[in-house]
């Protein structure tokens, strides 16, 4: 744990996120600054500043996990496919990024900024699905 790190403080529930899983080791939550509709994060709960620096068994873990979440915003969302992507060059706390992509291309760049509102509408959707 990192006392200032935002995704650390996510994970401690003291910054407030739209979270769309949570097991013991990993949470994952809607992207604030989302690129496309349902734009994730998973995150391990342990603070790691680089995933290749994780053991072979929580990397593995972290990935199943991802699997789990992409399998529930393609259920929830209906995206014509949900992209995967590893870069972590905003936060330092590993972070998987999902892409729920409808239409066209992916695209890595954030086009608006989500409402709080906007953000737990649908989080409680895809929730839903859990
Ligand atoms: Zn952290």
């Amino acid at each position: 744990m990192s006392e200032d790190c935002v995704f650390c403080r996510i994970v401690r529930h003291e910054v407030p996120a739209a979270v769309i899983y949570e097991d013991d080791d990993f949470i994952a939550f809607l992207d604030i600054n989302p690129a496309c509709e349902g734009q994730s994060l998973v995150i391990p709960k342990k603070h790691y500043e680089y995933a290749f620096d994780m053991n072979d068994h929580n990397y593995e873990k972290l990935l199943v996990t991802a699997k789990h979440v992409a399998k529930l915003l393609d259920k929830a969302l209906k995206p014509k496919r949900t992209c995967l992507v590893i870069e972590g060059f905003d936060v330092p706390h590993v972070h998987v990024k999902l892409y729920p992509v409808k239409e066209g291309f992916l695209k890595l760049y954030p086009t608006k900024k989500a409402t709080k509102e906007e953000l737990e509408k649908l989080s409680d959707k895809i929730r839903g699905f859990l």
